[in-house]
């Protein structure tokens, strides 16, 4: 049976530090799918439509990376793209006090999708999409902060 993970975020916008846990992931898994999801409640600087482009561009080239939006809960958005498994990136232990409880929510709504953690280096463990936000918002150079083929 082909392994498939969802790699579920914001990604507002996508950063390298996302990328790398991408990357890692498809040394794991036959395919990923990007799941870029909408909260209707939370404002965010770049539209959905322009999250998806840019991830698009960025993985155009790789046949076994999906992008889709989805507003379900995230085990529900997995049952129907056929992913038994979760990836998410952990930076720090701040992260994994978060990723924990959200793992143990997943696990409790669906016994079968298993949550995978894979930790980030230390060059991109600081990266966050706050700061690349930041940056952009202010004109800054962003561009050390974001994967090859980003763009606005
Ligand atoms: P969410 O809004 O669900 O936290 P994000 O888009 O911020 O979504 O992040 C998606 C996933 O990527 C999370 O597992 C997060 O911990 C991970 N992540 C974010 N930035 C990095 C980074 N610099 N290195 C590794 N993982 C990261």
């Amino acid at each position: 049976m082909e392994k498939i993970a969802l790699f579920p975020g914001s990604f507002d916008p996508i950063t390298k530090g996302h990328e790398e846990i991408i990357n890692k992931g498809l040394n794991l898994f036959d395919k990923i799918v990007i799941g870029v999801g909408v909260n209707a409640g939370k404002k965010t600087l770049f539209s959905v439509e322009d999250r998806l482009r840019i991830i698009g561009d960025i993985f155009k080239d790789e046949p076994r990376i999906m992008i889709m939006q989805y507003q379900s809960l995230t085990v529900e958005f997995c049952k129907k793209v056929n992913a038994g498994f979760i990836l998410r990136g952990l930076r720090s232990g701040l992260d994994f006090e978060y990723e924990q409880s959200i793992a143990f929510a997943n696990k409790e709504l669906d016994a079968h999708i298993e949550t995978v953690f894979l930790l980030s280096s230390p060059s991109y463990s600081n990266i966050s999409s706050t700061i690349v936000r930041d940056i952009i918002v202010n004109k800054g150079d962003y561009s050390k902060f974001v994967p090859k083929g980003f763009k606005i």
